[in-house]
């Protein structure tokens, strides 16, 4: 079982203020925060990162709203991180995505649904890199978090 996996809070949540709440969400559900930044994509950055999708109808529109506004990367870290964090998001459209979860709470359609997650543990480790350096992964030991306040 994989222990990471990427999220992404994406524009139109950063854009409503949302934020705060779904990170809360995720702490709550026991993720530990591996990284995190904000990060206005470029349109290279988009595609690439959605590259999977180049031959999907939607293609574009996914580019103009992930390039919209900033948006923010967080690398995630739990046992069974890729399936718990699918879990807790809910399903892509909002409409079928049970209650209680992040989509269900803030997403306004299948395509402006608040939250990005890895679909298996191979794309996490490329989607985490897309975003992070290796030097930029936290460790989640008492001792890396001191040693990161000095
Ligand atoms: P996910 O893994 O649940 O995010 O879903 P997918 O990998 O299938 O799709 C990637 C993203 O493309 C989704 O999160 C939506 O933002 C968007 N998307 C998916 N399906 C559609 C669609 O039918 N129409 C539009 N406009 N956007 C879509």
């Amino acid at each position: 079982m994989g222990n990471r996996t990427l999220a992404i809070i994406k524009p139109d949540a950063v854009g409503n203020g949302n934020s705060g709440a779904i990170i809360d969400l995720i702490i709550k559900a026991g993720f530990k925060i591996k990284a995190m930044k904000m990060v206005h994509l470029t349109r290279s950055s988009a595609e690439g990162f959605y590259a999977i999708h180049k031959e999907r109808p939607f293609f574009g529109e996914l580019v103009e709203f992930m390039t919209s506004g900033p948006c923010v990367p967080i690398a995630l870290e739990k046992e069974n991180a890729v399936e718990d964090y699918r879990k807790l998001i809910g399903a892509t459209d909002p409409a079928n995505a049970d209650e209680g979860t992040i989509r269900k709470l803030f997403a306004k359609g299948i395509q402006f649904n608040a939250v990005h997650g890895s679909d298996s543990d191979e794309n996490a480790i490329n989607e985490i890199a897309h975003f992070f350096s290796t030097d930029e992964l936290f460790n989640n030991d008492s001792e890396e978090l001191i040693k990161n306040e000095r």
